[in-house]
């Protein structure tokens, strides 16, 4: 049996498929690439939850015309303390940034922003080395719970008030790998764990 057929009797619904993602990527892609014509760029993912998101926008934004003068992909891996589908805006710093940000035209690249505490964090620590210009993209935005007002200059599609799975998105580390944005049965959340 598949990986993607085993996930099959624990996903509700789908919220947005595969063409509706890469649609939204285009369209964040475009916008990022007018506000930094002709300017170097620095495209920071956050994993591993904007795994792909980072790989995708960094390979549409080098196909904008007229865009950046270049393009750097560079990461950071942060864990957030929390319960298994909420945040508490206590974050690990698991892995820093290879390159270093300062003068640099920065572009945090977010999976999900919902109480807003990761992003704020990130902005924060981030804000202090000096780079040039720091923005935010997040692909997808849940803004029913947000505690802190944190800037996001690129917003990509609206989430429901769900914990959701897919694209990068995990629950306990599954799912990740799925290629569109699923919300999980209620099943899923209650089973004891293997
Ligand atoms: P915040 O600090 O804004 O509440 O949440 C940011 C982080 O929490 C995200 O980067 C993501 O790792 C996690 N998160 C928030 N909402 C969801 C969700 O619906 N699904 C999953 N899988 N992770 C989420």
């Amino acid at each position: 049996m598949q990986i993607t057929e085993s996930y099959e009797g624990t996903i509700e619904r789908t919220l947005y498929s595969r063409e509706q993602i890469a649609a939204a990527i285009e369209r964040l892609a475009r916008e990022i690439a007018a506000d930094h014509r002709g300017q170097p760029l620095m495209l920071l993912g956050v994993l591993k939850g904007a795994l792909f998101v980072v790989t995708d926008l960094a390979r549409a934004v080098a196909a904008v015309p007229d865009g950046p003068s270049e393009i750097i992909v560079d990461y950071m891996c942060v864990s957030s303390y929390g319960n298994a589908t909420r945040s508490s805006g206590e974050v690990r710093l698991l892995k820093d940034t290879s390159e270093p940000v300062t003068g640099r035209n920065v572009v945090i690249v977010e999976d999900i922003v919902d109480n807003g505490l990761t992003l704020q964090y990130l902005q924060a620590l981030l804000g202090e080395r000096q780079p040039a210009r720091l923005r935010s993209c997040v692909l997808f935005d849940k803004p029913y719970h947000r505690r802190v007002d944190v800037p996001v200059e690129y917003v990509g599609l609206q989430a429901p008030d769900e914990f959701v799975v897919g694209y990068g998105l995990d629950y306990q580390e599954l799912f990740r790998n799925l290629p569109y944005l699923a919300q999980l049965k209620d099943a899923v959340f209650t089973r004891p764990e293997a």
